[in-house]
């Protein structure tokens, strides 16, 4: 059987290794359009159970990424100035370069390398493969091939990807406000010594602000300037670190053919819950078990994979896009007191209520 699959981030390469290590017969090619060592962004953050997913079934992938993440137990919500910090809830967080580079490497124990600088175009023919898996991310090119009933929504709110070499101690949430309009900026430690900074604004505020006419270095002093209480001296640092309104990706059809949709390419959930890299490598789990289990009957293995993951994935999308709907309206939510903002904010996605909170948080309920 051969299998053909586009992109070498978090569901490409853990699918890769994971099909080659069970069913060994397999060809498995994986193409990059990126050179290898580079990626955009800087660092993502594992919410709550963090790698518990991978531990049983692959404890030695599970092995080689644990030790390099950043683990940490609170929350810290900071309201023009004003911190309040929300105990209990755990997190970590690892480099992406970092991350990809581990799961390359898990990848070639299992005797696969990753073609890099290779772009994947819709006219490419495909139907030499058995199959073909889409992991090439939101802006999908495989997708383009087939009808999948796509449907991409963008957010108005813009944001940025940076980081900075201030390593900040929890999970950040700081909002501020200038003559502009309100920002926000998500911050947390992702190694020892650097931090990912992504921050965002609604379209009237990134308007006023003049974004529009201001370059990547331009942008990135800016933010230095809005968020200087929180950088306290440190200064930003870019890759890639374009504007962007976030899409929200949806598909009718997980598979057309020979061709099926995992990770960012089959939806994205937006990174205030931080669950994409999760969701894409259950994914890659769920495809592999489903592949293994169907004995080289693809089209039966495609529509157990979409009727075992679908209400799984539904649930997290819900989640997600609760949450991007509070940041679309955190101007608004920013009129609230401290307390009462981290409360909104906590409660923001609809998955921890007030007796969940009581039981992780007690300092916070208490109002320690
Ligand atoms: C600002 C921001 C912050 C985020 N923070 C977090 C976080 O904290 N935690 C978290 O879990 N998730 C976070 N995410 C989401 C996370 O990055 C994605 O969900 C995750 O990377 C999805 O993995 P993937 O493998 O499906 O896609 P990607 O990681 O996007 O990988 C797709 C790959 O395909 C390649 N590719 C694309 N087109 C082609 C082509 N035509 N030919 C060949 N190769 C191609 C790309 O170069 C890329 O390497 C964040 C996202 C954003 C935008």
């Amino acid at each position: 059987m051969k299998m053909l699959i586009a992109g070498a981030g978090p569901a490409g390469l853990y699918l890769a290794y994971l099909v080659k290590r069970q069913l060994p017969g397999w060809q498995v090619r994986v193409v990059e359009q990126n050179a290898r060592d580079s990626t955009f962004g800087f660092g993502v953050v594992f919410s709550e159970r963090a790698l518990e997913f991978l531990r049983a079934d692959d404890p030695q992938t599970y092995d080689a990424i644990t030790p390099a993440m950043e683990t940490w137990t609170d929350i810290t919500v900071v309201l023009r100035g004003t911190p309040v910090v929300i105990d209990g809830i755990g997190f970590s967080a690892i480099g992406r370069l970092k991350f990809l580079q581990l799961l390359r490497k898990q990848l070639e124990t299992a005797g696969v390398a990753v073609e890099y600088e290779k772009i994947l175009k819709e006219a490419e023919d495909l139907n030499s493969y058995d199959l073909v898996v889409a992991a090439d991310g939101a802006n999908s090119t495989i997708r383009k091939t087939a009808d999948f009933g796509t449907t991409i929504t963008p957010l108005t709110n813009k944001f940025a990807w940076f980081g900075t070499s201030k390593p900040f101690g929890t999970l950040t949430q700081t909002f501020v406000q200038n003559e502009a309009g309100t920002f926000n900026a998500h911050h947390y430690r992702h190694s020892p010594s650097m931090s990912t900074f992504v921050f965002e604004c609604d379209a009237a505020t990134w308007a006023r602000a003049g974004f529009e006419r201001m370059d990547e270095a331009q942008t990135l002093a800016y933010g230095e300037k809005v968020f200087a209480e929180a950088l306290q001296g440190h200064r930003l640092v870019s890759n890639k670190s374009i504007w962007r309104n976030f899409p929200q990706v949806r598909n009718a059809r997980w598979s057309v053919g020979n061709k099926v949709l995992i990770g960012d390419a089959q939806r994205t959930a937006h990174f205030s819950i931080g669950s994409g890299t999760r969701l894409a490598m259950e994914d890659a789990i769920a495809l592999a078990k489903a592949l293994r289990e169907a004995r080289d009957d693809v089209p039966a293995a495609l529509a157990a994979f979409e009727a075992a993951r679908r209400p799984i994935v539904g649930k997290l999308v819900a989640a997600a896009d609760a949450s991007a709907g509070w940041y679309e309206n955190f101007a608004e939510h920013m009129k609230l007191a401290p307390r009462e903002f981290a409360w909104s904010y906590i409660q923001r996605s609809g998955r921890i209520d007030p007796e969940k909170l009581r039981r992780i948080a007690p300092k916070f309920v208490a109002g320690d």
